[in-house]
C-alpha cells in the first residue's frame, strides 16, 4: 500500500458509496432514472434536472482523455515529489468526465484522445483512488 503524504478526499454522505466502491477495485457513477443521464462527481440531485430520484451504476471504466495539463509549480508543498505531474480529464464511455492522473506514463506523453482505462491506487485504509492508464 502506498502511504499517502498528500491530502486525502474525505468521503462524505454524497460520495461514501463511491468511495466504498473504489476500495472494491469498482468504478460507479450516480445515474437520474428521470433523464436517463449519468454524473460525476455524486450529488444528491441530478444537475440535469434535479430529480432526487437517482442510483448508482457501473461504469465500464473505460475512456479518453478528453484534455490535460501538466503541473510543474506545487500549487500545495505536499504535491513537490510528484512533479511533473499530468492532471486528466478523462471522458468515460458513459459521457461522463472524471478529473484523474495516468499511471506508468511520463506526462509529456500524453494525448488528447488516448484511450484509458481504470486502475486503483489504494492511498490509505479507507481511499482507494482511480486513476487510468493508457491501453
Ligand atoms: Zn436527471
Amino acid at each position: 500500500m502506498t502511504t499517502a503524504n498528500f491530502p486525502l478526499p474525505i468521503p462524505n454522505l454524497d460520495n461514501q458509496v463511491f468511495w466504498d466502491n473504489c476500495r472494491e477495485h469498482r468504478l460507479v457513477l450516480r445515474r437520474c432514472n428521470d433523464c436517463q443521464e449519468s454524473f460525476h462527481p455524486p450529488k444528491p440531485t441530478c444537475p440535469l434536472c434535479s430529480s432526487e430520484n437517482l442510483e448508482w451504476v457501473a461504469s465500464e471504466g473505460k475512456g479518453k482523455v478528453y484534455t490535460y495539463t501538466i503541473t510543474r509549480q506545487p500549487v500545495n508543498p505536499a504535491f513537490r515529489e510528484r512533479l511533473p505531474w499530468g492532471i486528466v480529464d478523462v471522458e468515460l464511455t458513459e459521457g461522463v468526465h472524471m478529473i484523474s492522473n495516468l499511471v506508468d506514463l511520463d506526462p509529456e506523453q500524453i494525448e488528447i484522445g488516448m484511450d484509458v482505462e481504470v486502475v486503483f491506487e489504494r492511498v490509505s485504509e479507507e481511499i482507494t483512488l482511480p486513476k487510468f492508464r493508457a491501453v
